[in-house]
């Protein structure tokens, strides 16, 4: 029985469809409270990596541990109910209840009764107070993902998966988001983020993966990702 006490491990993940292997032997540990960043093109995998380590996707290959226990096959509710959390690029929210009542929604299987106070908190932390009895329909997109990120924090997970936070939103959101991530973050959650803004990278992210073609082409700090040769080809197009 091997044991793995970081937060988040990865061994060996492969996915394929059809013909295409869209992860091809990914490794990863996440250390505690860390934000690793995932970036690379379109079609590199990324997502298709969270779907494998959320359970949403079969692997073909691979194990998964998180916080210290063997998850790999579980299905994608009992590894939530280990202390996973995700977003995703286009938020899931139920539309036609209230901001409050998709956070209230998202407690469930957590702490009721602590729920409502947790709701409150998370409102403020990301600054949509004023629109809480609103239909989350209602909102901005960039509030809707605000909202989104509000739902994972109800769980107070242990690790958090983020599919493109801040895509096109507002840089004020942007902000509130970039806060809260610090705020979680300093709580004791451990971040794995997919993230196209390289602004937002080099000011969240303690280490960078770089994807390509299922595989991780490079690992390493933003600036030594930013002088590396293999990544200006395979993501900067260079
Ligand atoms: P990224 O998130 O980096 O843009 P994806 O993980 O979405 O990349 O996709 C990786 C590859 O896998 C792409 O070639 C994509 O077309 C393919 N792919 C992703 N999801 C599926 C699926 N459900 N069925 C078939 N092919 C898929
Ligand atoms: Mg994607």
């Amino acid at each position: 029985q091997t044991v793995r006490h970081s937060p988040l491990v990865l061994e060996g993940l492969v996915k394929h469809f059809g013909g295409v292997t869209a992860v091809a032997g990914v490794d990863l540990e996440v250390e505690s409270c860390e934000v690793v960043g995932v970036i690379g093109p379109n079609g590199s995998g990324k997502s298709t990596l969270f779907n494998l380590i959320s359970g949403m996707l079969p692997m073909d290959e691979g194990r998964v541990w998180l916080v210290g226990k063997e998850v790999t096959g579980r299905s994608a509710w009992r590894i939530a109910r280990a202390g996973l959390a995700r977003t995703f690029q286009i938020p899931s929210l139920f539309d036609n209840i209230s901001v409050r009542d998709n956070l209230l929604a998202a407690a469930v299987e957590g702490d009721w009764k602590g729920a409502p106070r947790r709701a409150g908190e998370v409102l403020e932390m990301l600054e949509i107070s004023h629109v809480a009895d609103n239909l989350a329909s209602e909102l901005s997109g960039g509030q809707q993902k605000l909202l989104e990120f509000g739902r994972v924090c109800m769980r107070d997970p242990s690790v958090i998966l983020l599919d493109e936070a801040t895509a096109g939103v507002h840089p004020n959101i942007r902000r509130i988001m970039l806060e809260a991530i610090r705020r979680v973050r300093e709580a004791g959650a451990t971040f794995l983020v997919i993230e196209h803004d390289m602004e937002m990278v080099r000011e969240i992210c303690d280490r960078i993966i770089v994807m390509d073609a299922g595989q991780v082409v490079a690992k390493g700090s933003f600036d030594e990702i930013a002088d590396n040769v293999e990544v200006q080809r395979a993501y900067l197009g260079r």
